[in-house]
Order: structure tokens, then sequence, then C-alpha cells
């Protein structure tokens, strides 16, 4: 009966939301609902050995550039399309 009542809620709380945004961080994915998408993105693990959950490292040099690191880098992120993004107007806007 329990599981019975979240699964109702978990079907009732995206629609309650509406038009708001949704962002949640749980472990090491992050979680973005809106109305256009959901997406599942990967977050650096903060037991990694190379970048302790930093996400990366800067490399050295005259113009240093940050490397990603492969714990969140080589993983797939999740999208689903839900409505259409409106297409932008062609006129400008004055
Ligand atoms: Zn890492």
């Amino acid at each position: 009966m329990r599981t019975r009542t979240a699964v109702l809620l978990t079907a009732v709380v995206p629609a309650a939301v509406g038009a708001a945004v949704l962002a949640l961080k749980a472990g090491h994915w992050q979680l973005y609902v809106d109305r256009h998408r959901i997406e599942l993105t990967p977050r650096p693990r903060r037991s990694c050995r190379n970048c302790r959950g930093a996400g990366g490292w800067w490399i050295g040099g005259p113009f240093p550039e940050m490397e990603a690191c492969g714990c969140w880098s080589g993983r797939h992120e999740l999208r689903l399309r839900l409505l259409p993004v409106p297409p932008w107007p062609d006129e400008p806007p004055f």
C-alpha cells in the first residue's frame, strides 16, 4: 500500500510543479526538470582519487586550462525532451 502511495505521489508531483524548475543533486548525478526537458547529468565523484570531487585539475603553462576528470566526463548524459522550445523570432525586438 505504501509503494502505491509513493507511486501516485511521484506521478502527481511533476504535474503540481507545473512550470517550475526542479534541480536535484543526489549522489553523483544531477537531475534537472523543467517543462521542456528532463536531464540527468553526471557529477564528479567525491571518492575519486584523481580529482577528489573537484571535477578536474588545472594544466600549467602560459595559458592554463582545466582538464576534466574521467570520473564524470566519460559518462553519458541522459536527456528526455518534453515540450519543444519555441523558435526564436526572426525579427529584432526593437
Ligand atoms: Zn574525478
